[in-house]
């Protein structure tokens, strides 16, 4: 049977998750860059400072050379990967079949629930309505629709940005013969530059060269070349993945366990006060994926490294669940000081907290009022982490502290 897939890739992504978030970016020239910006690359240009001229994986130097007004902005990967798991979860409102290819692109096969070409543009139209609301309108997508991923993603590409596209079967070979080589992906420079010296420039040229021919160059990638320069691409689709019975789960393929993280100090400490401020820090953390994933946990448990690497743990037990950062705080307090206050003990070099036992959040139904009160705080300050990342409020008590990202692309090394 045909499929039917959209491809969803967000425009300049870093760039405009910040702008979303801080008034001051918008209409500038950003570019999103690493830690030590002096050899930092521009990891995303906004809309505005591509018209400039700066590309990505532009040298920063480079990047203020082409465009001096451009603002270098630190990037922020745990509000990228809070917005993107965001909106892969609106995803998994209209399909069970999700691929998250990128940090920014997913593809979707929608060819049940959208039933043809004119069903799966009106899903695409409501997506990004949701996207929208949700996300923030400065968060743009380009919209691709096609038969098969491959051209779902040329087409996509084709209306950046913000663009929305449809390509029926009988439509992919003007596609492509509108499309340069290189905008397929697969074929990358050296591809394209062992294409050029076989004399094929286009997509037609690619059609018309015997198949054998590209299978001798190439081998297995020469059958792939000539399928796609006909419009085909397999593996047709997408690894499909349950929905979720609960809420806002991402991936239920992949439902944690567990949550947690844990943090090595900047310096190994006695500090009480320290001590309760970071360990606040990494409560709310877990108890925002939580309830960001719909989701409560019956236990928690806290564990101390010291000085000497020798480490201890303990867990307790909630008599109803919770996904509540300061109730989880107060809970693992009272573990951590026990080992904290040991007359023997040596300063303390990392501390973790980890709930577990997880279930669906029963503050869906909140009993009590005071229940209710605290649920309309939280889930007024959720709408705000959901729009402008996780980051953007905090305890008073933990104002003197940060907590540092230590990352390496997109995986946290204290995110268990
Ligand atoms: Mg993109």
């Amino acid at each position: 049977m045909a499929r039917i897939i959209i491809h969803i890739d967000m425009n300049s992504y870093f760039a405009s998750v910040e702008q979303q978030a801080n008034p001051f970016l918008r209409g500038k020239p950003i570019g999103i860059t690493g830690k030590d910006q002096k050899r930092s690359v521009v990891a995303t240009a906004s809309i505005e400072a591509k018209r400039l001229g700066v590309k990505t994986a532009m040298s920063t130097w480079e990047a203020k050379r082409i465009c001096p007004t451009i603002i270098l902005w630190p990037g922020d990967p745990e509000k990228y990967a809070d917005i993107t798991h965001r909106f892969n979860a609106i995803y998994r409102d209209f399909t069970d079949s999700v691929e998250e290819f990128s940090v920014d692109e997913s593809f979707l096969d929608v060819t049940q629930e959208a039933g043809d070409y004119f069903g799966a543009t009106c899903m695409a139209q409501t997506i990004r309505e949701r996207l929208r609301e949700e996300c923030g309108e400065r968060i743009t997508a380009s919209i691709g629709i096609a038969p098969n991923r491959l051209m779902a993603k040329l087409a996509s590409e084709s209306v950046k940005p913000n663009g929305l596209t449809v390509v029926k079967p009988n439509e992919v070979l003007d596609l492509l013969d509108k499309s340069k080589l290189e905008d397929l992906c697969g074929i990358g420079p050296r591809v394209n530059e062992r294409l050029d010296d076989l004399g094929i420039k286009t997509f037609k040229q690619l059609r018309e060269y015997p198949v054998e021919g590209l299978i001798e160059e190439f081998n297995s990638l020469g059958l792939w070349l000539h399928n796609a320069a006909w419009g085909q691409n397999y593996p047709p689709v997408i690894s499909p993945l349950p929905k979720g019975g609960l809420r806002g789960v991402a991936d239920s393929t992949n439902d944690p366990k567990s949550y947690g993280h844990s943090y090595t100090l900047p310096q190994d400490t006695e500090d009480q006060t320290l001590l309760k401020r970071y360990l606040l820090l990494l409560a709310d953390k877990v108890a925002w994926r939580m309830r960001r994933d719909g989701v409560a946990a019956r236990c928690v448990s806290a564990y101390v490294r010291f000085g000497d690497f020798s480490g201890a743990g303990q867990q307790t037990t909630f008599s109803s669940p919770t996904a509540d950062g300061k109730l989880l705080y107060e809970t693992t307090w009272i573990i951590v000081n026990t080992f904290a206050s040991r007359p023997d003990h040596l300063p303390i070099r990392l501390i973790g907290i980890t709930a577990s036992l997880i279930c669906p959040d029963p503050r869906a139904i909140p009993l009590f009022k005071k229940e209710q009160k605290l649920c309309s705080v939280l889930s007024s300050l959720d709408t705000l982490q959901r729009r402008y990342g996780a980051g953007i409020w905090k305890r008073a008590s933990t104002l003197p502290i940060t907590l540092k990202t230590r990352s390496s692309g997109f995986k946290f090394d204290h995110e268990i």
